[in-house]
């Protein structure tokens, strides 16, 4: 019953995949070109040591990284150790003690809480530093342009955009959607800075967003390709980077030094495959969506909403029902598929979290994996796949589990 299902499913998303295949073919090609501008060869992969003194393989990556997303500059670091890492890194590269930040997308991602001292302020969080915080939620879905304006205060100096939902059931944001309230914010301020997360949201349109200071990611999630095994990105304006370059490392050093002894060529390869992997990702998300219709439940987006990020929701209704759905992801796993994956502590999370996570780089979202706070409505949100075959396998393997367990 669930194979026919899935078939079913699989039919009426052609269309929606038709337009998955037009982007990734325009993704790929605005990133060949960024390799072949850079002139990247087999000497950029070579592993460095100790300071990293001219490193061409990073020097490289950080301009290609540049050029992809339309920026003036960037830091791409396989020591910078997650999106979280980045971000912090950011904020604190951009403001100073006195001044204040302001979320234009309502509160942030689990993991800023902490960065930010919002609920919690553990030690060198920026509340700590002398860093006020406020938020201004969506307005419709979309970023509250006069709330925004009304919001800021003499000492604001970043204003802050989320472009992924996170664990928030709104909708991803999408590159245009950023264009209205940062043409308002550089009109009233041209001394702020704009900070915009782009998790999860790398490749998943035609462009990416424009006009901002920075724009932060995790290299293991879209622009990693699945093959970066660690790292993540920020890019922007050398207003911007100048300063956050000062956090990677030392002042007056910033981005000069850093080697890496492994080998440059997964970063520069993942980049590559970047455009392809998240439209494996996407067809997994839809044909999830499509399923989850037919079965009368609700997800979010619905298979043939315009997606702004990789990540797929649907309310399960019952702790049972979403940890037989993840417990059936990790089954049907390349790796650890013998692990059964129950609900846990997780730091940086307020509530105890579900996650199956089979992946070959440990904890990479851009592969397919399923995790959820459990909280009512005991959301899943899944997102990734290397491939869609696999993406289409899982989805199988784990509604038979819901099934099995007496709970579809
Ligand atoms: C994943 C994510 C982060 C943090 O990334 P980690 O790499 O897990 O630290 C921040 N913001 C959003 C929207 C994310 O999806």
């Amino acid at each position: 019953m669930i194979s026919k299902l899935i078939e079913s499913a699989e039919r009426d998303c052609a269309a929606v995949f038709r337009e998955i295949d037009a982007i990734e073919e325009s993704c790929t090609a605005r990133v060949l070109a960024a390799f072949q501008k850079e002139r990247v060869g087999a000497r950029h992969f070579a592993p460095t040591t100790g300071y990293g003194y001219d490193d061409i393989g990073r020097d490289t990556l950080e301009r290609l990284f540049a050029d992809v997303f339309c920026a003036d500059a960037a830091i791409v670091r396989p020591h910078v150790a997650s999106g979280t890492h980045a971000l912090a890194m950011c904020l604190a590269g951009l403001l100073k003690p006195g001044e204040h930040l302001l979320y234009a997308t309502g509160k942030p991602y689990d993991t800023l809480d902490g960065v930010i001292g919002i609920s919690t302020c553990p030690p060198g969080c920026l509340r700590e530093m002398g860093v006020s915080y406020s938020d201004v939620p969506l307005a419709d879905g979309l970023p509250d342009v006069p709330g925004v304006l009304a919001a800021l205060r003499p000492e604001t100096r970043v204003v802050a955009l989320q472009r992924s939902r996170g664990y928030a059931s709104r909708r991803a944001l999408l590159p245009e959607d950023f264009d209205a309230v940062i043409a308002a914010v550089r009109a009233a301020r041209p001394d702020i800075f704009i900070m915009i997360d782009n998790c999860y949201g790398e490749f998943v349109r035609d462009s990416e967003p424009r006009g901002a200071d920075a724009l932060v990611g995790s290299l293991i999630k879209n622009p990693g390709g699945g093959l970066a095994p660690t790292g993540a990105y920020i890019v922007g304006t050398e207003r911007a980077i100048s300063r956050v370059e000062a956090r990677l490392t030392a002042p007056g050093v910033g981005r000069e030094v850093g080697s890496y002894a492994g080998s440059y060529r997964p970063f520069y390869q993942g980049l590559f495959m970047a455009p392809h992997t998240v439209a494996q990702a996407k067809k997994t998300a839809v044909l999830a969506a499509r399923a989850f219709e037919l079965l009368n439940m609700r997800p979010d987006p619905a298979f043939d909403a315009v997606r702004g990020d990789i990540i797929q929701s649907v309310d399960m209704h019952s702790p049972e029902r979403l940890v037989a759905f993840c417990q059936g992801i990790q089954a049907a796993s390349p790796v650890d598929s013998f692990a059964s994956p129950e609900p846990w502590d997780m730091p940086g999370y307020q509530n105890k979290v579900v996650m199956a996570a089979g992946t070959f780089v440990s904890g990479a979202s851009i592969e397919l994996s399923c995790d959820a706070p459990m909280r009512e409505p005991f959301t899943a949100y899944m997102q990734g796949a290397l491939t869609y075959a696999h993406g289409k396998f899982a989805l199988q393997t784990a509604l038979s589990a819901m099934e099995a367990a007496g709970c579809l």
